[in-house]
C-alpha cells in the first residue's frame, strides 16, 4: 500500500516495536516469487540458508537405541519455480518489508504499542453503503499513554492479527478444527555435535525417544531444533507444563545418540502450542451474500488458519494470503477494479488454507508415527509431494490475461513477470525486476546445489566446526 500515494493506510501492532528474533523462518520458491516482485528477493538470497536437500534419519536396527541415515533427497524439484527454497528468520523478512514500506512513495511506518479492542461495522445508510463503514477502537499500550483510546474510521479492514485475532472475534467467526493443540519446542543454538547432517534440514526419528526437526540457520553457525512435544488436553496451555529450554536440549541429545550434541549457546527458544484449524470465512459477509453487499473486513495469516511448523508453511501462507487481498483491495481503492472482486480473496484462499491443512495432517501424522524399515520411499513420495503442495501460489496472483490450458505438468513455473499489467490488476506500482537471475540454468538442482553449504561441513569424528561460509 506504501506504492500508492492516493491510498492512506494504516497498520497498528500492539508490540512496542518491530520483532526481533525468532518464529517462522521456512520461505517457500513461490513466497520467493513474491519477494521478487517487491523487490527484495536478491537480499534473501544472499542472506539466507538454502535448502537444497532433506536428509531423513531413523532407528538403526543393526544397533539398537541408534540412529541411521536413510535417504537424503533434492528438497525442491526441478522446475517447480526459478528460485530455491529457503530459510531466514522471519524478523529479517519484516524488516525487509519495513524498508520497500518506508521507501515507497507514500512511505508507511506501523504504529506500534497499539492494540485493537473491537471493531464495529455501520450496516448501510439510506443512501447506500457508508463511505468508511468499519470503526476501530484501539488501546494504547506505551506507558506513558497507557490505556488511552483511539478511533479509526476506515473503508476496509485487515485483520492479519495471529491465531487469538479479535477482529475474527468481532467478525462473530472461529477456528474450526482439531480440539487439542499439539505443543511444539523450538530453539536456535550454537551447537558442537558429530551429527553429520547438522547442516542440512534433516528429519530424525528416534526408537524410543520422540522426533526433531533439523533446519540450519541461515549465516552458518546456529542451527534450529523443532522438538515435538505433547498433545495438550481441550483447552490446556503449554505455559502450564513448565518446559525449559534444558528439556527440550536433553530430548533432542536422546534423539541424536549415539551423536552428541552440546549446546554453547541458545539464541532463542520457545514453545507454543497450535492445532490445524481453518476458519469458515475469511471476510465478513454471510455465506451466499455475494449479491447483497460487498465485504470490508477482512482476516489473513494465522487468524485464518493454522497448523503445524513441519510443512514450514505458517508465514508462507499468510504472505500469500496478504498478497492475493493486496492487490484487489489496492485495485478498488483506486478505482480500477469493481468491489465485487473482494468477494474471490475469501473463496480462493480458504480452498489453498483447506488443502494445506489437509496436507499437514497427513505429513504430521508420517512425522509423529513410529518409523518403519525401510523409510525411504514413503518418505521420498511424500517430500516431493510436500515441496509442490507446499509451493501453491493458486489464488494469489492477478488474473491472467488468458487462461492457461497447458496441462499443469508441462507449465512452466509461474514467474511475477508474466503477470498482467496494472490497467487490469492494480499491480503498477509493485516494482518490477528486469531479472538476471532469471535462466534457466538458476532453478536446476546443479545450479542450486552451487549454494549448499552442506559439503562444506563434515564434522570431524568428535567435534564439528563452523563451515567457511558459501561465496555467493
Ligand atoms: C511465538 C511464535 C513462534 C512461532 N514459531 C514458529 C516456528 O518456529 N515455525 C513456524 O513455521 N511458524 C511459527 N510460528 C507461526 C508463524 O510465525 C505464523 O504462522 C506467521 O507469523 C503468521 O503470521 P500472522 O501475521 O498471521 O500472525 P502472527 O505472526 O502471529 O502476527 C500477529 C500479530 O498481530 C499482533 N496482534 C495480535 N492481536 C492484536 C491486537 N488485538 N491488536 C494489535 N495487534 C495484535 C501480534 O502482536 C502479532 O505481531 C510462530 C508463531 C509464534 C507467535
Amino acid at each position: 500500500m506504501a506504492a500508492f500515494p492516493d491510498v492512506t493506510t494504516r497498520i497498528v501492532e500492539q508490540k512496542p516495536g518491530r520483532l526481533v528474533l525468532g518464529q517462522a523462518d521456512g520461505v517457500a520458491c513461490r513466497t520467493m516469487e513474491m519477494f521478487e516482485a517487491f523487490g527484495f528477493s536478491e537480499r534473501v538470497l544472499k542472506e539466507a540458508y538454502w535448502v537444497n536437500e532433506t536428509s531423513f534419519w531413523r532407528p538403526d536396527d543393526a544397533r539398537r537405541g541408534s540412529i541411521t541415515r536413510s535417504g537424503r533427497i533434492q528438497d525442491t524439484e526441478d522446475g517447480l519455480s526459478e528460485f530455491p527454497h529457503v530459510i531466514l528468520n522471519q524478523a529479517r523478512v519484516h524488516d525487509f518489508y519495513l524498508d520497500v514500506m518506508r521507501g515507497g512513495p507514500a512511505p508507511l511506518e506501523p504504529d506500534y504499542s497499539r492494540r485493537l479492542l473491537d471493531l464495529a461495522i455501520a450496516p448501510p445508510g439510506a443512501d447506500g453503503p457508508v463511505s468508511h463503514p468499519v470503526t476501530v477502537t484501539l488501546e494504547r499500550t506505551d506507558l506513558a499513554l497507557q490505556g488511552q483510546l483511539e478511533t479509526v474510521r476506515a473503508r476496509y479492514v485487515v485483520g492479519c492479527d495471529g491465531a487469538r485475532s479479535t477482529v475474527r472475534g468481532a467478525l462473530g467467526r472461529a477456528l474450526h478444527g482439531d480440539s487439542a493443540n499439539q505443543a511444539w519446542g523450538v530453539m536456535d543454538v550454537l551447537a558442537v555435535t558429530d551429527f553429520p547432517d547438522i547442516r542440512l534440514k534433516a528429519t530424525i526419528h528416534s526408537a524410543h525417544d520422540g522426533a526433531v526437526l533439523i533446519i540450519p540457520r541461515e549465516g552458518g553457525y546456529l542451527v534450529r531444533i523443532y522438538v515435538e512435544l505433547d498433545k495438550l488436553a481441550d483447552n490446556e496451555r503449554i505455559s502450564s507444563r513448565n518446559v525449559t529450554a534444558e528439556r527440550l536440549i536433553a530430548t533432542a541429545r536422546r534423539v541424536l545418540h549415539p551423536y552428541t550434541l552440546e549446546v554453547k549457546e541458545v539464541a532463542w527458544w520457545s514453545v507454543y502450542e497450535i492445532g490445524q484449524r481453518l476458519c469458515d470465512k475469511f471476510d465478513d459477509t454471510p455465506e451466499g451474500a455475494a449479491g447483497a453487499r460487498d465485504p470490508c473486513v477482512f482476516i489473513a495469516g494465522d487468524a485464518c488458519h493454522t497448523h503445524s511448523p513441519k510443512a514450514g508453511q505458517g508465514m508462507n501462507v499468510s504472505i500469500q494470503d496478504s498478497f492475493n487481498l493486496g492487490w484487489k483491495l489496492a485495485g478498488v481503492l483506486r478505482g480500477r477494479c469493481r468491489p465485487c472482486i473482494l468477494h474471490t480473496y475469501s473463496a480462493e484462499r480458504r480452498a489453498v488454507a483447506q488443502e494445506l491443512i489437509d496436507f499437514d495432517r497427513k505429513w504430521a501424522k508420517m512425522f509423529s508415527a513410529p518409523p518403519k524399515a525401510p523409510a525411504t520411499p514413503t518418505a521420498r513420495a511424500s517430500i516431493r509431494r510436500s515441496s509442490r503442495a507446499t509451493s501453491s501460489s493458486r489464488g494469489v496472483s492477478p488474473p491472467a490475461r488468458r487462461p492457461d490450458t497447458t496441462p499443469r505438468s508441462s507449465r512452466p513455473s509461474r514467474s511475477i513477470s508474466t503477470w498482467p499489467r496494472a490497467s487490469r490488476s492494480g499491480c503498477a506500482s509493485i516494482p518490477r525486476r528486469s531479472s538476471a537471475w532469471r535462466t534457466p540454468g538458476r532453478s536446476s538442482s546443479a545450479t542450486r546445489s552451487r549454494r549448499t553449504d552442506a559439503g562444506a561441513c563434515s564434522p570431524s569424528p568428535t567435534r564439528w566446526t563452523p563451515p567457511p561460509r558459501a561465496a555467493a
